[in-house]
């Protein structure tokens, strides 16, 4: 029997104790079409809801890749880094986890599972966007980040699962988020072209509760180009980071990162690799009332106008 009252109780901790921007919950039956071994029943056997939540990006994390990437204030992005992705959010998302599933035991009597946030701890994870995609928390964008209708792609996700049965959310129905037929702003601007063009029925289909959504296949090799600041494979046996000869076509392309690269050491230890040397598709997505908090703000000078409706000027 699912307790309502409970559920009530259970979000409104987790927006105000735990201070999450958003939460929402999933029954099982929305993971059926999970990829094997990502099954919240894998993680969690007899798991019955997942309870998806995210923190809101501070702008002026955000404003931190605006300066490196338009002002080429390189150095800067550190601190997009500590606060808009692995350090403050994933540590915030941490303590999260940790509250909301000791205050879920408590008050269900049931099994409540905190996950890992980001790169911090080393462990296998569930996918945290498809969680809170099930959970009626947003769309997914072209780009493969979640989006959510007040941030965009400015959020980080976590999710405490639990053996309790309680009342689920709705998929998210609002007005459509994305629409890469018209929108080619992530595309555009990743420096890499790891994000594709968009072309109708070559995307990743997501289905849960009922309703289907696609997105890009990314190019993670060209991302981690970006990203990590190296070419590199992940070795499939071990998982770790193996650096590959940088003579592929990209380096033509990819002048100026490269120059940049060049001169700082490549760190390739699993958990010290540093991923935040990017961010364009979540930096620059128009959702989430971009133009308003960064455009009309001044903290973006870039006019990604020109990228929607294939109005290239
Ligand atoms: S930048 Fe445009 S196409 Fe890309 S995810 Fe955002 S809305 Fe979708
Ligand atoms: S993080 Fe950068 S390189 Fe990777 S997909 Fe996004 S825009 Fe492209």
């Amino acid at each position: 029997m699912r307790v309502s009252s409970v559920t009530q109780q259970i979000k409104n901790f987790a927006l105000t104790d735990a201070r999450m921007a958003k939460v929402g919950i999933a029954s099982i039956d929305r993971f059926n079409e999970s990829p094997e071994g990502m099954h919240p029943t894998d993680f969690l056997p007899g798991c019955k809801s997942v309870i998806a939540f995210c923190v809101r990006l501070p702008d002026g994390a955000v404003n931190a890749t605006y300066r490196t990437f338009e002002d080429r204030n390189y150095d800067i992005h550190g601190i997009y880094g500590a606060y808009g992705y692995v350090g403050a959010p994933n540590y915030n998302l941490l303590w999260a986890n940790y509250k909301i599933s000791r205050f879920v035991e408590k008050v269900t009597g049931c099994a409540a599972m905190p996950n890992t946030a980001g790169p911090t701890h080393g462990a296998k994870m569930l996918s945290m966007r498809h969680c809170a995609y099930a959970a009626g928390l947003g769309e997914f964008g072209w780009s493969s980040l979640m989006l959510t209708p007040e941030f965009g792609p400015r959020n980080r996700f976590g999710a405490v699962l639990t053996t309790a049965e309680l009342t689920p959310d709705p998929m998210y129905s609002g007005p459509r988020l994305c629409e890469p037929e018209k929108c080619h702003i992530c595309e555009k601007m990743c420096p890499t072209g790891a994000i594709p063009p968009y072309v109708e029925g070559e995307g990743r289909i997501v289905c849960a509760g009922g309703k289907e959504v696609d997105y890009s296949q990314i190019n993670w090799a060209k991302c981690r180009l970006m990203c990590h600041g190296t070419h590199a494979e992940y070795n499939e046996s071990g998982g770790d980071i193996i650096p590959i000869e940088m003579d592929d076509p990209l380096d033509e392309e990819l002048g100026d990162i490269n120059k940049y690269y060049a001169g700082h050491p490549r760190q390739n230890f699993h958990q010290h690799n540093p991923t935040w040397k990017c961010g364009n598709c979540l930096t620059y997505c128009p959702v989430g009332d971009w133009k308003e908090r960064f455009r009309d703000t001044g903290l973006s000078a870039v006019d990604t106008d020109k990228y929607i409706d294939g109005d290239e000027k």
